[in-house]
């Protein structure tokens, strides 16, 4: 497989002198941007990096995209839903774009790298002045320079498979941070836009990995989720010998005092290795994020997942062998084409039988140009909302179990934000990623606390600080 191409160091120069140029035209005019962000923690972590682009060309963030100049949607394709809110949103804009035509709007993300949007967009949308795909990302600065000095829309969606180091990147406040350690999927499961949208997978060079977690622990950050589609692949496009359980084992020898965390794994690649370096790497947290979709074989084999039910348990069996309070999470697909009673009956008992502390659970949408789209499906979407409304009553049932569990028990929280309620001021999270809202003196937001769980509740864990 060859090596993933990075970014030239002249092509990022010449970003850099658009950045430059725009700076020039936006001096002294105070003009603001606003950013919104449909679907994963991917596109959250793309959007900083427009962010930080836009913060050295000299705007200044706002949270209304009425006051805003530049206004920015980072779209997703995963589901139907995810589209139809953007198109919802941008639609919306059309008045102000009448009101104030100076205004730019812009879209990128996955839906911007599918035809069918960007030609729905080129005719229904035309407030729209700048659409890019996932792999233009790193050209936003000559892209916008053109809008603003040609007068004229600027579409591009084209773009190779590369990667660009050294963007700008403005973060969300807080002690978290992002950090791509990969791009792309390879897996090409039946359902998933995924691959055709963010092309194959590559891998970042450890070293640049690396450099990005010291930065990142320097300035402070105490909670770093390393991102990829499928992060168990690290490396394997790289020719160097190095693994996913390689880079957590060099990651964790960073000095500091933090927690990283990593999603999303594919149990078709998940492995004792990686379980083991997870065990013995004391800043890994303790949480495993692991989509199984379906309990049903013949299921998993359509969606060419690659994996058995029973292998699933398996692997969770040896995870939680090697770390017993593990906090375990996954994705679930109801109404995948051609489910019938008896598979999401086999999904229903996986999902007793593990008894996660978390599940996503998402009702199967078609996705054109998928091979999932064209198989035949039986059962009515009255069905599969039933099952879909099962689903989350038994796991309703397993989560409260598994919340009370934890009444009295004295645990490390990482206090990240301001609670709504007055009595429980701050909110936190436990190692396993758990939600906590806290009490008690001196609490600051970014500090590692010991703090006793007082209460229980289906969503959230109550707890007082020691
Ligand atoms: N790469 C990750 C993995 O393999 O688990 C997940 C990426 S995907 C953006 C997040 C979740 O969306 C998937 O795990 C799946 O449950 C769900 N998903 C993807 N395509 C879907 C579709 N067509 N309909 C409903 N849910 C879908
Ligand atoms: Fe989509 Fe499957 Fe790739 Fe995850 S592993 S992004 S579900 S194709």
């Amino acid at each position: 497989m060859p090596s993933p191409v990075t970014v030239s160091e002249e092509q990022l120069k010449n970003q850099f002198t658009y950045i430059d140029a725009v700076s020039a035209l936006t001096r002294g005019k105070q003009l603001r941007a606003y950013t919104h962000t449909f679907g994963c923690q991917q596109n959250e972590a793309d959007t900083e990096r427009i962010r930080g682009m836009l913060h050295e060309m000299g705007y200044c963030m706002t949270d209304r995209p009425e006051d805003a100049d530049f206004i920015l949607y980072n779209t997703c394709a995963v589901r139907e839903h995810a589209e139809d809110r953007a198109f919802g949103n941008i639609g919306a804009l059309s008045h102000l774009k009448k009101q104030r035509p100076d205004v730019v709007i812009a879209l990128c993300g996955c839906m911007a790298q599918q035809e069918k949007n960007v030609e729905k967009i080129k005719k229904s949308y035309p407030q729209v002045s700048l659409l890019f795909g996932t792999h233009a990302l790193w050209r936003f600065p000559s892209l916008l320079y053109r809008v603003l000095t040609e007068k004229k829309r600027v579409f591009d969606i084209g773009g190779e498979d590369d990667i660009a180091e050294g963007l700008p990147v403005l973060r969300a406040q807080g002690p978290k941070a992002w950090l791509s350690i990969m791009y792309g999927c390879n897996n090409f499961c039946t359902y998933c836009i995924v691959p055709y949208v963010r092309g194959r997978e590559r891998s970042r060079r450890p070293e640049e990995i690396e450099k990005e977690l010291r930065d990142l622990v320097a300035a402070g950050y105490k909670e770093i989720t390393l991102l990829g589609q499928n992060v168990n692949s690290y490396g394997k496009d790289l020719g160097l010998d190095i693994d996913f359980a390689d880079l957590l084992r060099r990651l964790n020898a960073v000095p500091g005092d933090f927690w990283l965390r990593f999603m999303t794994s594919h149990p078709k690649d998940a492995s004792p290795r990686l379980f083991d370096a997870m065990a013995q790497c004391e800043k890994v947290a303790k949480q495993l994020h692991l989509p199984f979709q379906s309990g049903s074989d013949e299921i998993l084999r359509r969606m060419n997942r690659r994996y058995t039910a029973d292998e699933y348990r398996a692997l969770i069996a040896d995870a939680r062998a090697k770390m017993p309070d593990i906090t375990l999470s996954s994705d679930i697909i109801v109404g995948f084409p051609g489910e019938t009673e008896e598979d999401f009956e086999q999904t229903l008992q996986l999902v007793e039988d593990v008894r996660f502390d978390l599940l996503f659970t998402f009702l199967y949408s078609p996705r054109s140009g998928t091979p999932a789209a064209s198989y035949e499906d039986n059962a009515t979407p009255q069905e599969k909302q039933q099952r879909f409304e099962r689903l989350l009553k038994a796991q309703d049932a397993i989560v409260a179990e598994r919340q009370a569990a934890y009444q009295g028990k004295t645990v490390r929280l990482l206090v990240d934000g301001t609670a709504k309620g007055p009595d429980y001021p701050f909110t936190a999270r436990t190692e396993g990623n758990l939600l906590v809202c806290v009490r008690g003196a001196d609490i600051e937001i970014g500090s590692f606390i010991e703090a006793e769980i007082d209460k229980t509740s289906l969503r959230c864990l109550f707890a007082r600080k020691i």
